[in-house]
């Protein structure tokens, strides 16, 4: 097809157009049930109730003697009470002998308060001596006891569905008692190079050749959100043995598909034909630097992102288009990458009336942020990204920038998401 039918046919869309686009094929996937380790960074799909009181026992909060608080009311620094001891209580033991007046338990942190006992006088207020205990101070019923039901009540919701599990939350789980939980199932998401010059990396580089960085860059992007990466390696830039490898990939069971290369305007040719006979197009060209000839669609019901191969702007792309749709199919609805107000430090000029994602790295000094320009922005330049620590946002209006002047910078390290469970599972043996 010529470029110009091309460009007619698939008009360049803005940032939010393509975003809304992409995101309307989207939406939460089903449950799955998982050890409550593995919940960490996913979308609870139960509401959590206790079905016990926590603590389930009135216990002691202090290392000390339980005893009758009416015993002590006379009791101070020159007027020891004198209270014999009965017993002696460590946590995780209960016992029957019940404190009466003129008796005291010694009792350690976290062991229920024994019948009888309505107090507990901490061991510093107190001096023993033999079968005896001295106590220096008068204590009000109830001192240093945690009561039943203090945190959480039998039959309370302590966790409702459609929370993103935290470690207190992980922690809460195996509080009321559980040992596996609900959550959104993660999604599978296909990543698949192209490119008659793209090699494995741990190919030797023969003439020509490069290294797939691409695939690996994005399987590390859709770790950190939470997807899990299927790696369908490099396909040459053929219908054929693309429409292959598209095909070996759907038959894994994919949620999302993830194609590097080939969609510019040279090369369109072969994803768009792929796409056009196994599926459709729904947009080509972003208005946007890096990433303008991203292509959005659907091959076998499974959404396609065909994402240029320069590597940083396969990793802008991503970012803007791939992140959200994991977030929600995780069933996160918070899609909103954090961005701060920073100064800029470099002059930028440009004037092509697209999005310009500028790899900076951003610094506070005294309440302000500042963001410097972390080298040269040609979108197949991967060092400029490593020493990025964000993206500062040039709208499409501005053909300038002047140095000192204020910008939004979206932040790539602020939402972290890790999702350690291979980790674990390995620690677990
Ligand atoms: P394309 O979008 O296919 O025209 O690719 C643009 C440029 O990105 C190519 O010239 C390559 O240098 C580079 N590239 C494409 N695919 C990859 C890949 N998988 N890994 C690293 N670089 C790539
Ligand atoms: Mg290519």
């Amino acid at each position: 097809m010529e470029k110009r039918e091309m460009t007619k046919l698939y008009p360049m869309l803005s940032v939010e157009e393509a975003l809304e686009q992409v995101l309307s094929y989207f939406h939460p996937l089903e449950p799955e049930r998982v050890p409550i380790i593995e919940a960490l960074g996913r979308v609870l799909a139960e509401d959590i109730y206790s079905e016990i009181d926590i603590p389930p026992r009135a216990n002691s909060a202090m290392d000390g003697y339980a005893v009758l608080a009416a015993d002590t009311t006379a009791a101070g620094p020159q007027t020891p009470k004198r209270l014999r001891i009965i017993g002696d209580l460590a946590a995780g033991y209960v016992t029957e002998t019940e404190v009466t007046p003129g008796t005291a338990i010694r009792i350690m942190t976290g062991a229920p308060i024994p019948p009888g006992a309505d107090t507990v006088v901490r061991f510093e207020d107190t001096e023993r001596d033999g079968e005896w205990v001295n106590i220096f101070v008068a204590v009000p019923v109830g001192k240093n006891v945690r009561p039943a039901g203090e945190d959480v009540r039998r039959g309370e919701l302590v966790l409702r569905r459609g929370t993103r599990i935290r470690p207190q939350e992980v922690g809460m789980l195996a509080s009321v008692g559980h040992k596996e939980v609900m959550v959104i199932r993660r999604p599978r998401v296909a990543i698949l190079a192209t490119g008659d010059e793209v090699v494995e990396v741990d190919a030797p580089l023969e003439p020509g050749k490069i290294h797939n960085s691409n695939s690996y860059s994005n399987a590390a992007q859709v770790l950190k959100y939470g997807g899990i990466p299927i790696m369908l390696g490099i396909a040459r830039d053929q219908v054929q043995e693309l429409t292959e490898k598209i095909r070996a990939g759907l038959a894994q069971g994919v949620d999302l598909f993830l194609v590097s290369g080939g969609v510019s305007v040279g090369d369109f040719d072969v994803v768009k034909n792929v796409l056009a006979a196994e599926g459709e197009i729904t947009f080509w060209r972003v208005r946007m630097k890096p990433g303008k000839p991203l292509a959005f669609g659907r091959i076998g019901g499974v959404p396609l992102l065909g994402m240029p191969g320069n590597p940083v702007s396969v990793m802008v792309s991503f970012e803007l288009f791939a992140r959200p749709a994991i977030l929600t199919m995780l069933g996160i609805t918070d899609l909103e990458k954090p961005t701060v107000e920073a100064i800029l430090l470099d002059e930028v000029k440009r004037k092509d009336g697209r999005r310009h994602f500028l790899r900076v790295y951003v610094e506070e000094k005294e309440g302000e942020y500042y963001a410097h320009l972390t080298g040269e922005q040609g979108s197949g330049i991967l060092s400029s990204m490593v020493k990025a620590n964000g993206l500062a946002i040039i709208p499409e209006e501005w053909s300038r920038v002047a140095a000192g002047e204020r910008v939004r910078v979206m932040m790539l390290d602020w939402d972290e998401r890790c999702h350690p469970f291979a980790d674990w599972k390995r620690a677990e043996g």
